[in-house]
């Protein structure tokens, strides 16, 4: 069995991507070991509080992780998407990235109000996107549980973004 701390030393660091002097850290070594994989999706599993009901997971990476939790707990699953994606959109909100902008969008009819959520990211940096997610989350007449994400990149302060909603990180650096 690969343990939690063998499966997050499958995150490479790669320097100057995705431009000079940033460090990205990239985890598609862990998404490639089938039980690296495994051991941080029991590990998010077995954080996210009980009342949870609902993964909103953000494109991309959040996917991958978001649907993988969904179905290894029996919650339902819901896609934050990037502009142009979706035939039917309940809401968007614009934020700011360190270098420009960008912006995410709830998909009609698939967020009950009332909703217990965990919003699901692989990385939390400077927090806009997370931040974004959960806004988008609160709109809806829902309520965010907990933000869930595997790394949390501390210099960047995107805790500090988070405005008191709970994060849970597997490992922070
Ligand atoms: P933030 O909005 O600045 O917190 O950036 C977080 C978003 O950018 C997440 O959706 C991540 O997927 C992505 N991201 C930022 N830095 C990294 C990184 O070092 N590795 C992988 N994804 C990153």
């Amino acid at each position: 069995m690969t343990s939690l701390d063998d499966a997050l030393a499958l995150v490479r660091t790669v320097p100057d991507f995705p431009s000079a002097g940033v460090l990205f850290r990239d985890l598609n070594p862990l998404f490639a070991s089938a039980p690296a994989f495994r051991a941080v999706i029991d590990e998010m599993a077995a954080q996210l509080p009980a009342d949870v009901t609902v993964i909103a997971a953000v494109e991309a990476r959040g996917f991958l992780l978001g649907a993988a939790l969904a179905v290894t707990t029996g919650l339902s699953l819901i896609p934050i998407r990037k502009p142009g994606k979706l035939p039917a959109v309940a809401d968007r909100v614009d934020y700011a990235l360190e270098y420009g902008k960008a912006t995410l969008e709830l998909p009609a009819d698939v967020l009950p109000a009332g909703a217990q959520v965990a919003v699901v990211d692989d990385v939390l940096a400077t927090g806009g996107t997370v931040d974004a997610t959960c806004q988008l989350v609160e709109r809806a007449g829902a309520t965010v549980s907990v933000v869930s994400v595997v790394l949390e990149l501390g210099a960047l302060g995107g805790r500090d973004r988070l405005a008191g909603r709970k994060l849970h990180t597997l490992q922070t650096i």
